[in-house]
């Protein structure tokens, strides 16, 4: 596949790379018959805390999904509950569970790739994570690497 050289954005670059684990995470979860999304979590410091990969079906666990296991690994790795000034960088938009642990868990910042019109909680069916009545609201930044995230989970739909 050829990639064209993205125009300069100084919102997004930053994130590219640990987008690139969230999509090798997200190939992870295909290979058990999951809906291929990948999350990592990101300490202040930018080295990486957490990753995971929706396994609902490999683990027949509904709430298995990318957001929640990268959250719970990192705070286990971390002994904590509160990820303030953690990054979760994840491929798809959050759904309203994980928009609900994004916001428990205190991370500062949520980076996402593809957008879900379906479920998305982080600005396209609700704004969970911004909403103005929580006290804590994490930065949002999307479209990074949109289109590669949203490919992997079209090709899998298409493969299936
Ligand atoms: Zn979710």
């Amino acid at each position: 596949m050829i990639r064209h050289d993205p125009a300069p954005d100084p919102v997004r670059a930053p994130w590219r790379a640990a987008m690139r684990l969230a999509l090798e995470e997200a190939a992870r979860a295909a290979l058990s018959g999951d809906v291929p999304v990948g999350a990592v979590v990101l300490s202040p410091d930018g080295t990486v805390l957490a990753t995971g990969h929706n396994e609902r079906e490999a683990t027949g666990d509904p709430t298995a999904h990318a957001e929640i296991l990268a959250i719970r690994r990192a705070a286990g790795k971390l002994g904590a509950w509160r990820l303030t000034e953690c990054t979760l960088v994840v491929t798809l938009e959050p759904c309203t569970m994980c928009a609900g642990a994004i916001v428990q868990s205190r991370l500062d910042r949520v980076v996402f790739g593809a957008l879900d019109e379906k479920a998305g909680a982080a600005g396209s069916l609700w704004d969970v994570v911004r909403d103005r009545r929580l006290n804590h609201r994490p930065e949002v930044i999307h479209g990074v690497l949109a289109e590669e995230c949203s490919e992997l989970l079209t090709s899998f739909f298409r493969d299936r």
